[in-house]
């Protein structure tokens, strides 16, 4: 059996791992005048879309299932910030890639 992809790891992780709850949690306090829910439905779409491999409109990474909800386009966080460092930015734990 081969484990190419380990777990165990986080400091291999480019982004902050975060569950799902909790993320929204902190959105609905951060964006208290948006439509939590409808964010909500954006972001369940999107890590399910990152699951099944989708990859950023503009350069083929992994999209970045945070970013894309935000934002409404399947994108990477490179494309979607214009920033490489990622180190300092979340993403949702079950796609933490
Ligand atoms: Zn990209």
């Amino acid at each position: 059996m081969s484990h190419p992809k380990t777990t165990l790891h986080q400091d291999v992780w480019p982004f902050n791992p975060i569950s799902l709850v909790n993320f929204l949690e902190s959105y609905r306090k951060n964006n208290p005048t948006e439509d939590a829910e409808a964010y909500r439905a954006a972001l369940v779409e999107a890590v399910s879309a990152k699951k099944s491999g989708a990859v950023c409109a503009q350069c083929g990474s992994p999209i970045w299932a945070i970013g894309t909800a935000t934002v409404g386009w399947d994108g990477c966080f490179t494309c979607i910030t214009g920033e490489a460092d990622c180190s300092e930015d979340y993403e949702i734990d079950g796609v933490c890639f």
